[in-house]
């Protein structure tokens, strides 16, 4: 029991905790068990009994006594081989692409420096930023498209001279593939590091990974979560030597764990089952499109990545009828002013997207 000569625990926390840290709102993942999940970007298919069957085997396999590979190795190898990296670049893995986000930000943050990303986007470039404290400046996309603002960034880039720039390619949460031409315009016009953020790359066909080798400012972010591996957390950050060997210096030692390490590997070793099922998705996503399109009350945004972005009249209405129905999307109304009554589905198997589409029709029919 607390002695009355202790301090109140709100006191200690006024008085210690950085003021910031107390004005935050911490983020938040809405609970979903017996709701058809369709807000998290994840990939909807689970293993064959097989393939689980092998896994299972290879995991047991592990001692969880001894510290994993500090350098990741073997996973780094295959890595390499599936994502055909080539080998003059190195890797920096991390405990999801989130991981890597905060090292490059720490690794820039002093110096009045400031990080520069398009809004809206993801949402993670600004939290981080908050968090390690260095200044983000968001550049927001062109209405009504979400296109990018070629103008304004450049201006942003000749004022602010941002020590790192963060690109979504596709872009999340819009799901539109930026023209490449512009990208590179931004490569070469940046002071300093531009990221390519490619969490959704398997699904867009395109990459800048072979650009690496022109810009000496460019690297390119990877994750493993939106092709099907969300659980196990790992992202990995493309660059040449000397970029990479910077930021290693903060990377904690041991930051991907064994079972990662052992199932990520194993998991690319199935790399064709992964591959049919982006191909499933690629090939429902156009489906959903399609049929989302025919509502009239809705305008539609197209899609490179696992996802669509749509407006509808009244988007907290939509959010209660789905879940009503057990079906859980993301609402992004309130997130950002451009993102009004916009909503976001993640491509799920055919069943719950059937059901998706169902209950959509029925509630623009109901509301109309
Ligand atoms: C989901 C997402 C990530 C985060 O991926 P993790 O590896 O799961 O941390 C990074 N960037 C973008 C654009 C994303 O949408």
């Amino acid at each position: 029991m607390p002695t009355p000569l202790q301090p109140a625990v709100s006191d200690l926390i006024a008085n210690w905790i950085n003021p910031d840290i107390q004005a935050m709102i911490a983020y938040h993942v809405p609970a979903a068990t017996g709701l058809i999940k369709l807000d998290a970007m994840e990939n909807p298919y689970i293993w064959p009994a097989s393939m689980r069957a092998e896994w299972v085997k290879i995991i047991s396999q592990i001692d969880v006594n001894r510290y994993p590979d500090p350098e990741a190795a073997a996973l780094k190898i295959k890595l390499r081989q599936e994502f055909a990296i080539p080998n003059n670049l190195e890797l920096l893995l991390g405990n999801g692409s989130d991981e890597l986000i905060q090292i490059l930000l720490l690794a820039v943050g002093g110096n009045d420096h400031i990080v520069l990303s398009i809004e809206p986007s993801f949402v993670m470039y600004r939290l981080i930023a908050n968090w390690t404290r260095i200044k983000y400046v968001g550049v927001p996309l062109k209405q009504p498209d979400f296109t990018l603002d070629i103008n304004a960034i450049l201006t942003a880039i000749k004022q602010l001279k941002p020590a790192l720039i963060f690109l979504a390619y596709p872009n999340n949460p819009t799901g539109n593939l930026f023209p490449s031409e512009l990208i590179h315009q931004i490569i070469r016009e940046a002071p300093g590091l531009v990221v390519i953020d490619e969490a959704y790359a398997a699904f867009a066909n395109a990459s800048f990974i072979d650009e690496i080798a022109t810009y000496n400012n460019l690297l390119v972010l990877r994750t493993l979560s939106k092709m099907g591996l969300a659980g196990l957390r790992l992202g990995y950050l493309i660059g040449t030597k000397d970029w990479i060997e910077q930021l290693a210096k903060i990377r904690m030692p041991y930051n991907i764990n064994i079972l990662t390490q052992v199932s990520a590997e194993f998991a690319l070793h199935c790399k064709d089952i992964l591959d049919a099922q982006t191909k499933l998705i690629v090939a429902e996503r156009g489906r959903l499109l399609q049929y989302l399109s025919r509502l009239p009350q809705l305008t539609v945004y197209t899609s490179a990545a696992n996802f669509i972005l749509f407006r509808v009249p009244r988007s907290e209405l939509v959010m209660e009828n789905l879940k009503a129905a057990g079906i859980l999307i993301k609402n992004l109304h309130g997130s950002h002013p451009v993102l009004d009554n916009c909503l976001r589905v993640t491509v799920g198997t055919p069943e719950e997207n059937y059901k998706f589409l169902t209950e959509m029709q029925k509630i623009c029919t109901n509301r109309s």
